[in-house]
């Protein structure tokens, strides 16, 4: 018996076999949930197909959440084909990659606003869409980064996105707690994605965050598709507007040490 039998799942940003979101879409499929995927245009289709086959997934949409238009769309056919949704993954962000090098004030007025956009309002629009078919219990769950709340240099303005998206979690927490609808955010560590690889210095922190992490170790999709599971089910009915962090401890420490110094080798 899975921990979400009979639930409907919808995952959106899922872009090859390294995106989070696989890691969620096969933990949540291994627990029992009957999954739809959506993926952000055409030439990520040929990617996306063939895991959906994977794991015997006919709904399949695309969705450019820039667009009000495809957020529409896709709610439309997802309650045609599902009828209510127990849980939905927003697993999306963009920023250009000028903006992700170099100082912060670099930031252009075009590049704030489309990683707003695309990182942060995009989930507030999702909520909003998928609201009338929302099964009370059910979980909207995002994906955010440390950078949110310290400065991860290069992070840059996927940081200050990631900290409105945690706001906008506590605040759609806010909004559906009266319908029993919970709104978490998971916070990983470094993980190797297509979205990852273009963060300005990504490599030496991600060999930084296995050094420095109380665990000693980095995490992987499968970990947060864990996490995910927890979040979507019942085990966690009472928890909302939250920020899980799946990071090894990474964010526990205040003061970093290499392990030579600490002797703890
Ligand atoms: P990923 O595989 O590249 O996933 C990012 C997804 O966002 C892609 O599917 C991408 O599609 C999609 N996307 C971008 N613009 C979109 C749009 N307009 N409409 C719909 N989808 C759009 O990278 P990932 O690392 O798994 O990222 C997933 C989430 O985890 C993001 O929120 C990211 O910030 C977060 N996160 C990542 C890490 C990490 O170290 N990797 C750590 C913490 C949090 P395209 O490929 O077409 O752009």
């Amino acid at each position: 018996m899975g921990l979400l039998n009979g639930k409907n799942a919808l995952v959106f940003g899922l872009a090859n076999d390294r995106s989070i979101a696989w890691g969620i879409t096969q933990a949540l499929h291994r627990e029992g949930a009957n999954i739809g995927i959506s993926y952000a245009g055409e030439t990520l289709k040929r990617r996306v197909m063939p895991l959906a086959e994977q794991i015997g997934c006919t709904w399949v949409e695309e969705c450019d959440v820039t667009k009000d238009e495809h957020i529409a769309a896709t709610a439309e056919k997802a309650a045609a084909r599902f009828g209510k949704i127990d849980v939905l993954v927003h697993s999306i962000a963009f920023a250009g990659r000028e903006e992700l090098t170099g100082p912060y004030y670099n930031t252009t007025r075009e590049g704030f606003k489309n990683a707003m956009d695309i990182s942060v309002f995009s989930f507030v629009a999702l909520a909003k869409a998928f609201q009338p078919i929302l099964n009370p219990g059910a979980s909207l769950i995002c994906m955010t980064y440390y950078g949110s709340v310290k400065v991860a240099p290069h992070y840059n303005v996927m940081g200050v996105a990631k900290a409105a998206l945690e706001s906008s979690t506590r605040y759609l927490a806010y909004d559906f707690g009266p319908q029993k609808i919970r709104v978490n955010a998971i916070s990983a560590g470094p993980i190797r994605t297509l979205a990852a690889a273009g963060v300005g210095g990504f490599r030496d922190m991600y060999k930084h965050f296995a050094d420095m992490s109380p665990m000693r170790e980095n995490i992987t999709i499968d970990d947060v598709g864990n996490a995910a599971v927890f979040l979507a089910s019942d085990l966690s009915a009472r928890i909302t507007g939250e920020v899980l962090y799946v990071d090894s401890g990474f964010n526990i420490v205040g003061v970093q040490m290499g392990a030579k110094e600490e002797n703890r080798e």
